[in-house]
C-alpha cells in the first residue's frame, strides 16, 4: 500500500498554447489515462487528444491478472486475482474516490478486511513484531514499551531544527527521513520502523529520501509546533482551527468509514485493472481520443516560435513523427529528461537527476489456508532494513482481501481454500535488504536476477519466517526496473526548478510546452498520480480559458 505522501501540491505546467487542437499525451500508466480523462471531461471534444503506450497494454505498473483455478486444485473454483504491482488504496484519496462513482464503480468496490488491516508486522531480530493498535496496545507492546514509548514523551523537550518562515534564507530546508527521526525519536525507531515503512512505500533508503517530500505531516509539525507529539496532541486537543475544506474532508472520511470502506483501505472486486478498463472505456467512447498502444516515444522536440511539440515514436515498424500544441508527460521523469537533452539541456539535467527504484513482485499461491490466514491474520509485514533479510516485505492477500480468492460472476464472490501471498524484492543498493535487480546491460545479455532465482528467494523466507514449507500451487515473477522516484533530500528545490524551466519567462517566449504528471510529482501512490493528473489539467485549462478571454 501507497500512502498519499504530500499535501502541498505542486502543479509542472509548461508554457499553454493560445489554440487547443491538438494534445499528445505520453505515456498510458493511470498517469497519463487520467490526465486525458480529465482534458477530455474539462475541454470537451473540441481538442484531439492522442496517447502513445509502449507496450501493447494499458495500465502501466497496475497489473492484474485473474487466474483460472489449476486443474490439479482439490476443491471446483472459478478463478482469482493476482496483483502484480498495486493492490489496495487508501480512502483518504478523494480524487480517486470520486472518479470511482463518476465512472460507476462504486458497487465494484471491495473494502480490506479490517482486522487484516489491523495486525501489521514488521520482521526484525528474527522474529515478526506485531504493530500496536489503539493506545491500549501502545502501553503493552514489548517493542514500543522499549523503544518508541519513552522516545515520544522526551521529543517534546528536543531543539526544533526547522521554523517557519527559513525558507526565505535560501538554505535547503530539508533532511533525511531518517536523520529527522533519529534527531527526533532515536535510531532505532529511524532504522527499525520508519526503515521498514521507507521501504515499503518507496523501496528506498529512509537515510537518503527527504522528510520533507515524503512525510510532509512530520516535517510541518516540528516546523509549526516545535515538536511532532506537540502538535499531534494539539491537534487532538482540537486547538487547531480547521479550515472549511478541512472539515469537509473530515466528514467525508467519516462517512466512508461508516459506509463502504469500514476499514479505510479498498481495492475492486477483480482488482486493480478494473480502473483502469473504467478510464479507458471512458475514453474510447470519445471521438476525439486515440490510443497508440505498441508505440513507444523515441524523442520529444519543441519545433517551432509558437511551440509546437513534436513527437518521435516507432508505430508497426515504423518511425513516425506528429505534432501537438501541447504535450502532457506520465512518463518516468528520467526518461522524459532523455527525450530533452538535445534541446534543452538545463531540464533534461533536473529531470535526469531524479534516481528511481527497481522492484521485483513475486506472486506465489498455495493450497493451504490454514496456515497464513489462522495464524496471523494480517495485512503483511515488512522487514526491517537492518535485519539484512533479502526481502522488503511480503503482502498476505488472501488475509486482505478474501472475496479475491475465488471469483464467480454470479452469485458474489466467495472464499477459496486457498493462500495468496505477494514478497516484494529490490530495494536501494545502499540497504542490507537489497537485492540486485539492476536491469540487463543490453536487451540481450542474461538479466542478473532470472525468474527461478527470484522465486527460489522468496520462498525461502517464507519457508523461514512463516514455516510455509510445501510448494507454491502457481507463481508469477514481475521485475518493476525504474518503478518508484527516489524523492532525495530537497527534492521540493529539484521540483521547484523544474517547475520554473518549464515555463520560462514569458516575456521573452521561452518556456516549454510540456506539462509533467506521474509519479514523481506529488507522491508516489495511485491516488496521488490521480490528484496530480487533476490538478495539472485542471490549471491548464484554467490558463488557457484565461488567455482565449484576454485574445477575444
Ligand atoms: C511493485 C509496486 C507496488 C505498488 N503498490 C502500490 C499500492 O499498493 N498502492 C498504491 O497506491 N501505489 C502502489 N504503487 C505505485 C503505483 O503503481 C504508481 O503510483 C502508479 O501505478 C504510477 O502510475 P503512472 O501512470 O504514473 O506510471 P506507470 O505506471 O509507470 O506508467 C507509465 C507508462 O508509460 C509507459 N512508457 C514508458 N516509457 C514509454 C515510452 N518511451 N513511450 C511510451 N510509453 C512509455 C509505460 O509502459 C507505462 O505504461 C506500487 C508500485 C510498484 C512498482
Amino acid at each position: 500500500e501507497r500512502r498519499d505522501t504530500m499535501n502541498n501540491l505542486t502543479t509542472l505546467l509548461g508554457r499553454t498554447p493560445q489554440k487547443v487542437r491538438e494534445i499528445g499525451v505520453l505515456g498510458g500508466g493511470i498517469s497519463g489515462l487520467t490526465t486525458a480523462y480529465f482534458l477530455r471531461k474539462m475541454l470537451g471534444e473540441s481538442a484531439k487528444i492522442t496517447l502513445f503506450e509502449a507496450s501493447d497494454r494499458l495500465g502501466g505498473w497496475i497489473d492484474t491478472e485473474i487466474v483460472p483455478f489449476p486443474s490439479s486444485f482439490s476443491t471446483p473454483c472459478h478463478s482469482f486475482v493476482l496483483e502484480k504491482g498495486p493492490r489496495s488504496l487508501r480512502i483518504q484519496g478523494k480524487d480517486m474516490m470520486e472518479l470511482v462513482d463518476e465512472l460507476n464503480l462504486g458497487e465494484e468496490i471491495l473494502p480490506a478486511d479490517k482486522e487484516a488491516l489491523e495486525n501489521r508486522l514488521i520482521y526484525h531480530n528474527n522474529e515478526l513484531i506485531a504493530l500496536p493498535v489503539g493506545l491500549g496496545g501502545l502501553l503493552t507492546n514489548k517493542f514500543f514499551r522499549k523503544n518508541v514509548i519513552p522516545n515520544a514523551l522526551f521529543e517534546v523537550f528536543r531543539p526544533q531544527k526547522f521554523r517557519e518562515g527559513e525558507d526565505k534564507t535560501g538554505k535547503v530546508q530539508d533532511e533525511s527521513v531518517g536523520d529527522f527521526v533519529e534527531r527526533r525519536f532515536g535510531k532505532t525507531v529511524a532504522d527499525v520502523l520508519i526503515g521498514a515503512l521507507c521501504t515499503g512505500i518507496y523501496s528506498s533508503n529512509a537515510r537518503l529520501l527527504s522528510v520533507r517530500s515524503c512525510f510532509p505531516s512530520l516535517f510541518n509539525l516540528e516546523k509549526q509546533s516545535g515538536s511532532v507529539v506537540g502538535g499531534l496532541v494539539s491537534g487532538l486537543l482540537g486547538r487547531k482551527k480547521l479550515t472549511k475544506e478541512e472539515e469537509e474532508e473530515r466528514a467525508r472520511m467519516k462517512k466512508e468509514k461508516e459506509g463502504r470502506v469500514k476499514s479505510g483501505v479498498y481495492s475492486f472486486n477483480r482488482g486493480m485493472n478494473s480502473i483502469v478498463f473504467a478510464v479507458a472505456a471512458s475514453l474510447s467512447r470519445s471521438p476525439t481520443v486515440t490510443f497508440l498502444k505498441e508505440s513507444p516515444v523515441k524523442g520529444v522536440e519543441v519545433v517551432d516560435k509558437e511551440g509546437r511539440v513534436k513527437v518521435v515514436f516507432d508505430n508497426e515498424d515504423k518511425e513516425k513523427t506528429m505534432e501537438f500544441d501541447h504535450v502532457f508527460s506520465a512518463l518516468p521523469l528520467n526518461v522524459l529528461g532523455k527525450f530533452l537533452a538535445p534541446s534543452h539541456e538545463e531540464l533534461a539535467n533536473e529531470l535526469k537527476s531524479v534516481k528511481y527504484t527497481n522492484t521485483a513482485v513475486i506472486n506465489m499461491v498455495f493450497e493451504d489456508k490454514e496456515k497464513i490466514l489462522q495464524k496471523y491474520k494480517g495485512f503483511g509485514y515488512l522487514c526491517a532494513p537492518s535485519s539484512s533479510e533479502k526481502i522488503m516485505g511480503v503482502a498476505f492477500d488472501s488475509c486482505t482481501f478474501p472475496a479475491q480468492d475465488n471469483l464467480q460472476q454470479e452469485p458474489t464472490p466467495f472464499n477459496a481454500p486457498l493462500s495468496r501471498v505477494t514478497v516484494m524484492m529490490g530495494g536501494d543498493p545502499s540497504l542490507p535488504n537489497y537485492y540486485n535487480l539492476q536491469p540487463p546491460s543490453s536487451p540481450s545479455a542474461p538479466s542478473p536476477a532470472s525468474y527461478n532465482q527470484l522465486l527460489a528467494i522468496a520462498r525461502s523466507h517464507l519457508c523461514k519466517h512463516l514455516s510455509l514449507e510445501e510448494e507454491s500451487l502457481l507463481s508469477r515473477v514481475k521485475t518493476c526496473y525504474n518503478s518508484i522516484p527516489i524523492y532525495h533530500v530537497g527534492y521540493y528545490q529539484t521540483l521547484e526548478r523544474i517547475g520554473a524551466l518549464l515555463r520560462g519567462k514569458k516575456e521573452e517566449g521561452k518556456g516549454v510546452p510540456i506539462s509533467i504528471v506521474g509519479m514523481g510529482v506529488n507522491g508516489v501512490g495511485v491516488n496521488d498520480c490521480v490528484t496530480t493528473a487533476k490538478k495539472t489539467v485542471e490549471a491548464f485549462v484554467e490558463e488557457v480559458n484565461g488567455e482565449r478571454e484576454k485574445h477575444s
